[in-house]
C-alpha cells in the first residue's frame, strides 16, 4: 500500500515531515517483514488463474500472513477494508477485492502489506493472466525496469529526485504515462513516513539519500494517459482513458551506502515457473 496519496487527506498521516533513518537493527526486522510479504506474494502467485476470484486470494494472502506471526498491514488502515490491493487492467492501485473472477488476458497488480515486530513490510507485483496482449505485456516488462532502474538510484549521495527522474525517463522512452497523484514512500513503523518518493522528478533535486533510509518505490505506469481518477468506491484509482496499468513495488534501505532491496520477487517467480 498503499502508494503515497500527493493530497492533504493524507498529509495528517506524516511523521512531522522528518525522515527516520533506521538502524542497522531495524533494518533486519524490516527485511523480515518484507520478506513475510514476498511469501505472501509467493502464495498468491500460486493460486493465480482464470477464474479465481480476487476475494480468494485476499482470504490466502491473509491467512498466510497470520500464520508468520505477522499482522495485515493494509487491513483497517485509513479504513481499508482488505488485506490486499487489487487492481485489474485500467485500475492502477487501491483495488478492492470482489467475487468478480479474473478473465483470461487480465494483468492484477497485487498489493500486499504485513506489519511484523511493529514494522511495516509493503510490496507489489502485476500478474499476467493467460494470454495478455503483448503490447500489455511490454508494459509489464518496462514498469519492472522502471522499479530497478529506481532502486539502482537509492545510494547515499543522490537525491531523492534522481530516483523519480530515471524512472519518468524510461517509462515516457517508451511512451507511456508516469502517475502523478500517487507516489512512493518512507516506510517504517508507519506504512507512509518521509520522503514522498514520485517517479517523476529532476535530478539533483529533493531530499538528500543518506544511511539509514528506508522506502518503498513503486512506479504506476500507464499504457496511456498519466491522467488517473477515483472510482466511485472512493478507493479504486483508474487511467482515465480505460488504458491498462502495470506496478511493482519493492522495500529498499540504504546499507553502506548503497541500495539493499529487502522484499524480492523470488518467491513469485518460482510459483510462474511451475505454471
Ligand atoms: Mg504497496
Ligand atoms: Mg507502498
Amino acid at each position: 500500500m498503499f502508494p503515497f496519496f500527493v493530497s492533504l487527506h493524507f498529509m495528517k498521516f506524516l511523521n512531522k515531515n522528518m525522515i527516520v533513518y533506521k538502524t542497522p537493527e531495524e533494518i533486519e526486522i524490516m527485511r523480515e517483514a518484507a520478506q513475510i510479504v514476498s511469501r505472501t506474494l509467493g502464495k498468491v502467485a500460486e493460486a493465480i488463474e482464470v477464474g479465481v476470484t480476487p476475494l480468494e486470494l485476499d482470504a490466502i494472502a491473509e491467512n498466510y500472513i497470520r500464520s508468520q506471526n505477522a499482522i495485515p498491514g493494509f487491513l483497517g488502515l485509513y479504513d481499508f477494508p482488505n488485506t490486499l490491493c487489487i487492481s485489474i487492467n485500467e485500475q492502477v492501485v487501491h483495488g478492492i477485492p470482489t467475487n468478480t473472477p479474473i478473465k483470461d488476458g487480465d494483468i492484477v497488480s497485487v498489493d500486499c502489506g504485513a506489519i511484523f515486530e511493529g514494522y511495516y513490510g509493503d510490496h507489489a507485483y502485476t500478474f499476467a493472466v493467460g494470454n495478455v496482449k503483448p503490447e500489455v505485456l511490454k508494459l509489464l516488462e518496462v514498469t519492472k525496469e522502471c522499479l530497478d532502474i529506481g532502486i539502482a538510484q537509492t545510494r547515499a549521495g543522490n537525491r531523492i529526485g534522481d530516483i523519480g527522474f530515471y524512472i519518468q525517463q524510461h517509462a515516457e522512452n517508451n511512451g507511456y504515462g508516469v502517475v502523478r497523484e500517487l507516489v512512493g514512500h518512507g516506510l517504517g513503523k508507519t506504512m507512509h513516513e518521509e520522503p514522498q518518493v514520485p517517479n517523476y522528478g529532476r535530478r539533483g533535486r529533493g531530499k538528500k539519500i543518506q544511511e539509514g533510509l528506508t522506502i518503498a518505490i513503486e512506479p504506476m505506469i500507464n499504457l496511456g494517459t498519466e491522467k488517473v481518477k477515483y472510482l466511485a468506491d472512493n478507493w479504486t484509482i483508474v487511467t482515465a482513458d480505460g488504458k491498462p496499468s502495470a506496478h511493482f513495488e519493492h522495500d529498499v534501505a540504504v546499507v553502506n551506502g548503497k541500495p539493499e532491496v529487502l522484499s524480492t520477487f523470488e518467491f513469485v517467480e518460482k510459483a510462474l515457473e511451475k505454471k
